[in-house]
Order: C-alpha cells, then sequence, then structure tokens
C-alpha cells in the first residue's frame, strides 16, 4: 500500500467544535479477539455495537489518523432517506429504487436513535432538502421524480422561481421539489458524539495506519510499529480500500472539496430575507451541493475528481476554493471575496453501479464500505449489522442488503482512473451552469 497523506486542516465542521485528546497509536504487538479497522461512523459503529454486545471481550479501533475526522466529518451532513440521480424509469430501476429508499429510512431511524441514546448534539434539522435546477432543462426529470415520490407516499413540493427565491435568498434557480424526509446534520460532531459514546471495553489507537492484513487461521495486520494477530476482523476504511488491497477491483476513491463560510452578518441576512436553514442538491449530478445552516453560514461543494495521491496540494486546494467563491458568488453576488473561512477536501467511495459493500471476504473477515454519494445513515447502519452478522446474528435488515446489486467489476489502473475522470469531465460539462 501507499502511505496515506495527512488530511488537510481545513475542514470548517471539526474547527467549529473544541479539539479533542487524540488517543496514543498502538505501540506494541498484541494479541486480539476483535479489530475494527477505520474509524470513520462505519467504524465507530462497529466498535460501538460490538463492545455492547459483548461487555467483557475488548475490542480494538485503529485509525490512520484522528479518528471521524476523515469523511466522516467532511460531508455535506445530508442525511438522506430519498435520492434523486438513482435511475428509477424501468421496473427493475423502481424496484431497485424502492429498496434503497427503505434502507435509506431504516438508516436515518438509526442514526436519529443513536443520537437520542448518547445525547449526541449534531445540529440534527428535520427541515427537509431542495432538489434545484437552474435551467428548464432538468423539468422532466424533477417532474419524473414528484411522481416517484407520490408513488412511494413520500411528501413532496414543487417550487417555481419566485418561491424558490423567498425560501433561499437567492433568485438563482428556476425551479425544485422540495422533498421532506432525512435530516441535515453537522456531520462532524455526529462523529464527535459516536467517539464519545466508545464504552470503556473499545481501545482507541489514532495514528496508527494499517500497512498490510494477511491471513490464516487468523488475521495478522501490519502497522508502522506494531504488530496484531486477531480472531475477528472488520475492515471498514471505505475509499481507502484500494489502498490497503482489498475490493480494488470493485470500489474506487474520489476527491470532494467544500467550503464554509463565516458567519453572515445581519445585513447580508436581511438580503436573503432572513431566510432559515436550508438544503440544495442540484438536479444535475455534477451540479453543486449548497447549504444554509442554522448559525448562518454558507457551506458549498461543486468539486468530485479522481486523485492518484488521495490528497490535494495546497495550491490545489486554494485553486478549488477559488471555484467555491464562484459558485457563492453567482448565488449571492454581494458577498466579499473573503467570505470563506474554511476549505477542505475529503474521500468518499463509489462503485460502477451504485452498489454497496457487506461482505464476508475470508472467515472471520468482513468490508462494509462504498455508499457512493450517500454514507450518513448507510455507514452508521452498516456498521452496526456488521458487528452483528460478525456474531453470527443475522436479521431483516441485512437480507434487504444482500438483496441489493453487488458492485459491478472495475478494470486495473490506471485505465479505470483514466475513464472515471473521462465520465466525469462529461458530466461537469452538463452542469457548468450549476457550479
Ligand atoms: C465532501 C464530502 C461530502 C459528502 N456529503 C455527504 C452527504 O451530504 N451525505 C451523505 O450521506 N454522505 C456524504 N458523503 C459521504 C460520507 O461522508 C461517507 O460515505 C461516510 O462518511 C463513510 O463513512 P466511513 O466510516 O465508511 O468512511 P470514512 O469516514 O472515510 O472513515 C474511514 C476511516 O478509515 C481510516 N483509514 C483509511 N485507511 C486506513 C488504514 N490503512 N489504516 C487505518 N485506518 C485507515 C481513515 O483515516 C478514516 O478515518 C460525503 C463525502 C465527502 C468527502
Amino acid at each position: 500500500m501507499t502511505i496515506l497523506p495527512q488530511n488537510d486542516t481545513g475542514c470548517g465542521w471539526l474547527n467549529l467544535l473544541k479539539k479533542r485528546d487524540v488517543s496514543p497509536s498502538l505501540k506494541q504487538n498484541i494479541n486480539a479477539k476483535w479489530v475494527v479497522i477505520g474509524a470513520g461512523y462505519t467504524g465507530l459503529c462497529a466498535a460501538l455495537s460490538l463492545a455492547e454486545m459483548l461487555p467483557n471481550d475488548e475490542i480494538i479501533l485503529l485509525d490512520a489518523e484522528h479518528a471521524g475526522e476523515g469523511a466522516s466529518a467532511r460531508n455535506s451532513g445530508y442525511l438522506v432517506d430519498s435520492t434523486l440521480n438513482d435511475g428509477h424509469l424501468s421496473d427493475t430501476g423502481l424496484s431497485q429504487y424502492k429498496q434503497k429508499y427503505e434502507l435509506n429510512l431504516v438508516a436515518v431511524n438509526f442514526v436519529k436513535s443513536l443520537i437520542k441514546k448518547h445525547n449526541i448534539e449534531c445540529d440534527w434539522n428535520e427541515c427537509g432538502k431542495y432538489y434545484a435546477s437552474s435551467t428548464s432543462d432538468n423539468k422532466a426529470k424533477l417532474d419524473n421524480f414528484m411522481k416517484l415520490l407520490d408513488e412511494l407516499g413520500l411528501q413532496n413540493e414543487f417550487f417555481d422561481p419566485k418561491n424558490l427565491a423567498h425560501q433561499l435568498g437567492t433568485d438563482f434557480y428556476k425551479m425544485a421539489v422540495k422533498v421532506f424526509g432525512g435530516a441535515m446534520l453537522q456531520p462532524a460532531a455526529l462523529a464527535r458524539g459516536l467517539i464519545n459514546a466508545l464504552p470503556a471495553n473499545v481501545s482507541l489507537y489514532e495514528n496508527t495506519p494499517v500497512l498490510n492484513i494477511s491471513h490464516d487461521k487468523k488475521h495478522h495486520i501490519s502497522c508502522q510499529n506494531a504488530q496484531i494477530n486477531t480472531e475477528n476482523l472488520i475492515i471498514a476504511v471505505n475509499g481507502f480500500m484500494p489502498n490497503i488491497g482489498v475490493k480494488a477491483d470493485r470500489a474506487f476513491p474520489l476527491l470532494l472539496t467544500a467550503s464554509l463560510t463565516r458567519r453572515l452578518s445581519d445585513a447580508e441576512q436581511k438580503s436573503i430575507n432572513n431566510v432559515g436553514e436550508w438544503g440544495v442538491l442540484s438536479a444535475n449530478p455534477m451540479g453543486a451541493t449548497l447549504r444554509y445552516t442554522a448559525d448562518n453560514r454558507l457551506m458549498i461543494r461543486n468539486t468530485v475528481e479522481v486523485s492518484k495521491s488521495l490528497v490535494l496540494s495546497e495550491a490545489d486546494l486554494l485553486n478549488r476554493k477559488s471555484q467555491h467563491l464562484k459558485g457563492l458568488k453567482i448565488r449571492f453576488p454581494f458577498l466579499s471575496d473573503d467570505v470563506i473561512d474554511h476549505t477542505w477536501s475529503g474521500i468518499t467511495c463509489i462503485s460502477a453501479n451504485n452498489a454497496n459493500i457487506f461482505e464476508q471476504i475470508k472467515p472471520k473477515c468482513w468490508v462494509v464500505g462504498c455508499y457512493n454519494g450517500g454514507g450518513i445513515g448507510l455507514a452508521a447502519l452498516f456498521g452496526h449489522q456488521v458487528a452483528l452478522a460478525a456474531n453470527d446474528k443475522t436479521s431483516d435488515i441485512q437480507r434487504l442488503i444482500a438483496a441489493r446489486p453487488q458492485p459491478k467489476w472495475l478494470p486495473p489502473q490506471p485505465f479505470l482512473r483514466w475513464g472515471v475522470g473521462a465520465k466525469l469531465a462529461i458530466d461537469r460539462r452538463k452542469a457548468t451552469q450549476e457550479v
């Protein structure tokens, strides 16, 4: 594997939280019963559930960097049940969409139950979200989407430009469908809450990248300064799976960047009608995601790219920041050039056909991840379910997961990078107006 690059320090969601004390890295060889690799939502929920199920066992949780500071802190905070950019025009598509919706709904409710159980404060808001378009090109797509939502009995509402401008404080969009369901949240605060909820029988080791994994009757994990032999292993590194030689022909990483502004001033808030919190997802797969937060900041994410190194140079990050500023100023021309306070990147995981990974790849060795565009809810749910599965406990939810399509084969590198890069470039051209 290649050594993982350090996360950048620009994540606004993280920077708004109090600093936490980082756990030490692993420096001695150990024999373990349970090891979970990766401390994002998936690994944290797996460790949490294992620890609760097996109060007398020690659960080792490893992360290459700081726990919960990967995609799980860096995402846009949309906990979604229904999603727009899924094929649902054929019968197969429709039944697959329903399955996916059902799973997402279970996941939303699971996250909600975790937040309640562990008193996690993460700015949870069930304000709904808008699927919006700045042109009339997406009218048919949005009409179809509304039909589908009606069929599923999901509350939705169409917004024309005037009503939309009133709701969002910008006249940039020409139409939108508002969907109720799911929630908006502060992603890093959710991850932090899960870390704080870990019971004493979870031993968390941070700054402990796994360099190699081999298997015989046990699983052998090599880290820089330690070797672990374990009876049971759960791999929850999501976009980094190919980096450790796992599922490299089924899952691949994409690099996204986002920015968060300072709080808008009273005058700026007034100029957008003092609107309340909202979230906008684009009707175009490559269009910008925007949020107006409860504390009056704007967040924008409008880049997706293939990155060989899984990290951006400072110069590249600055360049993405200027794209974020452009996206903000098209919508809110009154904003000053220095409105952005935080800019960051994050790695997410995609498969060729929007499928997820939930698989026992060797006896007592499970891999979970690859949530494509989504992942807040599914990561938490898959983490919990893999803990059950690893303890031979089956469930209806596992059957629902198993009924979903399996990820299709992907070509090896560099062909994969080139192919995905070309597809993104085509989608990007279709969404130039939605920067
Ligand atoms: C910018 C951005 C916006 C997004 N927006 C949304 C959204 O609005 N809604 C939504 O549902 N989803 C969104 N996502 C996706 C979502 O964040 C992920 O699907 C989810 O966080 C996955 O959680 P995870 O725990 O599986 O992975 P991660 O959070 O990536 O955690 C994996 C962990 O594994 C660790 N790791 C990696 N390699 C190793 C190794 N070799 N050894 C030890 N540890 C290792 C990493 O350090 C990391 O902490 C977004 C993602 C990004 C990047």
